[in-house]
């Protein structure tokens, strides 16, 4: 049900957006990316600033469990605060997606010169930000980082507002 709220949501889908704290200890960096967020037509729904137990960074990044970087992935996840926000626009898990950049800093400054990892990710680890890559992950992710918000009702609430354009 709720995926299906995700999908037919006529104009709007929301996704998760994080600010990794290698981006968030830098409160330049950190106003710059929410400045994009907003010149980029977002709507920050939600938003909040947390840091993670080491725990929650395992359980987050499971599906990289074994994987060459997995242990410094979840180690630099929970070593500083991180700022999340759910954000809405059309076709925002893409939108959001592309204005990162790819995965890997050095790639996506060879590939994607104006893109955030590009400008601000320092390695292929310390990359900035996090971004849901699909209706799916955008479900398990919102809901993991806001347990409290209901995508049901919040779309109930603000999607008729917006068909009519108020
Ligand atoms: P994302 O969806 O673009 O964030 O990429 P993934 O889901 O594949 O990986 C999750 C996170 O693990 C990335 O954002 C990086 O922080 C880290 N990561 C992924 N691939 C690599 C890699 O090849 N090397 C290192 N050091 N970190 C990686
Ligand atoms: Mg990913």
């Amino acid at each position: 049900m709720v995926l299906t709220t995700l999908r037919c949501a006529k104009a709007l889908q929301l996704t998760l957006a994080v600010i990794k704290p290698d981006a968030v200890a830098h409160p330049l960096i950190l106003e710059a990316l929410h400045q994009k967020i907003l010149k980029n037509k977002f709507i920050i729904v939600r938003s909040k600033d947390l840091i993670w137990r080491r725990q929650d960074s395992e359980r987050f990044y499971a599906e990289h469990k074994g994987r060459f970087f997995y242990q410094r992935l979840v180690e630099f996840m929970s070593s500083g605060p991180m700022r999340a926000y759910i954000l809405a626009r059309e076709n925002a898990i893409s939108q959001w997606r592309e204005l990162m950049g790819p995965t890997k800093v050095f790639r996506a400054r060879y590939i994607a010169p104006g893109t955030i990892r590009a400008l601000y990710g320092l390695t292929d680890t310390r990359n900035t930000t996090h971004g849901s890559d699909s209706v799916e992950s955008a479900q398990r992710e919102i809901a993991f980082f806001f347990p409290e918000f209901s995508v049901e009702e919040w779309m109930e609430q603000t999607e008729p507002s917006f068909r009519k354009g108020h």
